[in-house]
């Protein structure tokens, strides 16, 4: 009988994934609340022919030259921008990832840090529990309005559009900035435009692009300069594609007015200037933590392992 390939699954992930890798592979698993790193992760993927990794594991050359058998990299994320993708396409290693099914999760929670940072209820929620509420005016916690505004999306794809359909809920106006055009853009009544026109014209911006050499600190101090003041500013994509220092700088002139921010450029620290703004929502990359989408983005890992397994085709590699 053929032996079964060894697997390190380098996090937590529910039961039923473990059950479904079990009969295809000698595993080895992670079941605390600790990432694997450093040369405890070198040294239990170094006789792996598979690994089962998330986005906060960095799959790089060190890595890659420890384990000589390796075959495959399953990423529980549609990002792939902590795996090294060209040294393993020179080492022959498959990389799969999990577009599609976490797509409406991701956009709802966009959603949750425009309305949250727009009409300031994380701050307002401090106020109230610190014992601060006894009088109401009008002119208390004024925040920006979402609905009828002009909302900018920075990354038209799968959950850039999952955003802009929501938008239609709230008769937005859509603008939005890709390097190509949007095959579904008119469906969704969004406009393309140029980076620099889509930060001055829009009321709120989104950013929701892949982290690449090209989006590394696409918005800096010369971006946020141009939105408009008491805009607010999402960031679900990815930490690096915002200039974390300049972003807290800007906030402090009002320019734009709020952030909603779930990534940071060093995860899991955040700059310590975004900890003490009060305008600004802050969420530990949980774009995807809904229960569906989670057991769909490991459950599709699981699957691309198990297809590798059994010699079928790859359900999800990376894009060429
Ligand atoms: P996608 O379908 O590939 O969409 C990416 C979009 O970005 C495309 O429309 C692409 O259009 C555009 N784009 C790429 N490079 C660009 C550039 N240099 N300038 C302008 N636009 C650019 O990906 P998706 O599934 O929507 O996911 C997007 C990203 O969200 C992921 O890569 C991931 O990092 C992040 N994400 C975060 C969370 C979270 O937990 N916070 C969850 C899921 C995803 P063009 O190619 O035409 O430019």
């Amino acid at each position: 009988m053929k032996e079964r390939p060894k697997l390190l699954v380098t996090c937590r992930v529910f039961p039923e994934v473990i059950e479904h890798l079990r009969p295809h592979f000698v595993l080895d698993g992670n079941a605390t609340d600790r990432a694997l790193a450093g040369d405890e992760l070198l040294r239990r993927a170094a006789d792996r022919d598979a690994l089962f990794v998330a986005a906060g594991d960095r799959v790089d050359r060190a890595l890659l030259d420890a384990c000589p058998r390796l075959k495959i990299v399953a990423t529980g994320s549609v990002g792939y921008n902590h795996i090294d993708i060209d040294a393993c396409r020179a080492r022959g290693v498959a990389v799969t990832y999990t577009p599609g099914v976490l797509t409406e999760a991701t956009a709802d929670l966009a959603w949750a840090l425009l309305m949250a940072a727009a009409r300031r209820l994380a701050e307002t929620e401090r106020w109230l529990r610190e014992g601060h509420w006894n009088t109401w005016t009008f002119d208390q916690f004024l925040g920006a309005d979402v609905h009828g505004a002009t909302l900018g999306i920075i990354g038209m794809g799968r959950i850039g559009s999952a955003i802009a359909r929501r938008a239609r809920g709230f008769d937005m106006r859509v603008l939005y900035h890709n390097r190509t055009p949007a095959a579904n853009a008119a469906d969704l009544g969004a406009q393309r435009c140029a980076l620099d026109e889509l930060l001055a014209s829009a009321d709120h911006v989104v950013l929701v692009v892949p982290a690449t050499a090209q989006t590394h600190h696409l918005i800096g101090a010369r971006e946020l300069a141009l939105m408009k003041p008491g805009s607010v500013l999402v960031n679900i994509a990815r930490g690096g594609i915002v200039d974390d220092a300049a972003l807290a700088q800007a906030l402090r002139s009002g320019r734009p007015g709020a952030a909603g921010l779930d990534v940071y450029e060093n995860e899991p620290h955040v700059h310590p200037a975004l900890l003490d703004l009060p305008n600004v929502v802050l969420t530990p990359h949980i774009g995807s933590a809904t229960r569906s989408a989670r057991l769909g983005m490991a459950m599709l890992a699981a699957d691309n392992l198990v297809a590798w397994a059994e010699e079928r085709p790859l359900p999800t590699p990376v894009p060429l």
